[in-house]
């Protein structure tokens, strides 16, 4: 079978390799669609200390099961199904309290276990008792069930910093998940959006995902004093920073309200440390915090927005590709010109 596989630091080759075998625990699925992360990229240029090549990346994907082990009850031969990153080992203490996002061994697909950039890609034992694998019915399509995965860490990210119906929101950076972001909001009932993005392309690309939000381009306003000027001096309840920039950080801290919570959702790779006067966040009485990946639960909870088309995930497929042009889907991606870019093993 043909598979992209990551032979060193920036160097991926399409290549024929033995397809994988079945045991009895396992599954094999017949990758259809596999959608390009930012992660992916960081990998393919810096490396991560979960994976190690040679290697098959690649975590947002959907596809057919097309084997499985005379053990496996989850799945059978047919079954369309999406799967998600984040695999909790389920053993240790934070899976067992169903906080797999911290898991001790913090397995993820794509990342210890092989990926999606490939015709055919094994679900192991663990992945098939605790991870994100998710029916999608028959009408979806795989390229809208890819989706699910980012749109999993979404609902994470609203989830742990307590959104709930009728606050307002700041989301700073609207690349897929700050879109995704900006759908939830409309799901969520928000009182007040605020959207702020600084490359010109995206602020256009993100304004139907919620045309009711107020945009706010970087370039030309100064996001911290129009936000604060527009909600009367208060700020926002929730600010939420999928750009991953220390401004954006430092930013979010300035302009949530009393009170008010801030997700640091976009990581920090290579860059300083914040530079915030801590007195901010001890008047404000607010809440700093973080989040990353996603539990099978809103995996499923991603599925089901995406098959209810409450979140559009056929607007976000800017392009798609087959496994053999992976080199351009990657080079699309980082050109920034769109949204989310789907390989297809298949094509
Ligand atoms: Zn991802
Ligand atoms: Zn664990």
């Amino acid at each position: 079978m043909k598979a992209a596989v990551l032979e060193a630091l920036e160097k991926m080759t399409v290549k024929e390799i033995p397809r994988p075998d079945c045991g009895p625990d396992e599954a094999v699925l017949k990758v259809e669609a596999c959608a390009v992360c930012g992660s992916d990229i960081r990998i393919y240029h810096y490396g991560n200390d979960r994976v190690h090549p040679p290697t098959v990346i690649g975590h947002e994907v959907s596809g057919r099961v097309v084997e499985a082990g005379h053990n496996v009850t989850r799945v059978k031969v047919g079954d369309r199904v999406a799967i998600g990153a984040d695999v909790p080992c389920g053993r240790c203490y934070w899976c067992r309290n169903g906080m797999g996002t911290n898991c001790k061994l913090n397995y993820a697909t794509g990342y210890q276990f092989e990926g999606g950039f490939q015709e055919y890609m094994l679900l192991n034992r663990t992945t098939l008792d605790y991870g994100p694998v998710t029916p999608i019915g028959d009408t979806l399509s795989f390229d809208e069930a890819a989706l699910a995965e980012p749109l999993a860490c979404a609902l994470n990210g609203l989830e742990l910093a307590r959104f709930s119906f009728g606050r307002s929101i700041c989301i700073i950076g609207l690349g897929p998940i700050g879109c995704m972001m900006l759908e939830l909001a409309g799901i969520y009932g928000a009182s007040r959006v605020f959207a702020a993005q600084r490359s010109k392309v995206r602020l256009e690309l993100a304004r139907r995902f919620l045309p009711g939000a107020r945009f706010i381009a970087i370039e030309k306003e100064e996001l911290v004093d129009t936000v604060m000027e527009e909600t009367d001096g208060e700020g926002v309840d929730l600010v939420v920073t999928t750009a991953s920039s220390v401004k954006a950080h430092e930013d979010a801290i300035k302009m949530v309200r009393h009170r008010g919570w801030v997700n640091l959702f976009g990581g920090l790779k290579n860059q300083p440390p914040l530079c915030i006067d801590s007195n901010l966040i001890h008047y404000k009485e607010c809440f700093v915090m973080g989040s990353h990946g996603s539990l099978p639960h809103h995996h499923e909870q991603a599925v089901g927005l995406i098959l209810e088309k409450k979140v559009h995930a056929n607007w976000y497929i800017s392009e798609v590709f087959g496994l053999d042009d992976i080199q351009s889907a990657f080079d699309y991606h980082e050109s920034r010109k769109g949204l989310k870019v789907v390989v297809k093993p298949g094509l």
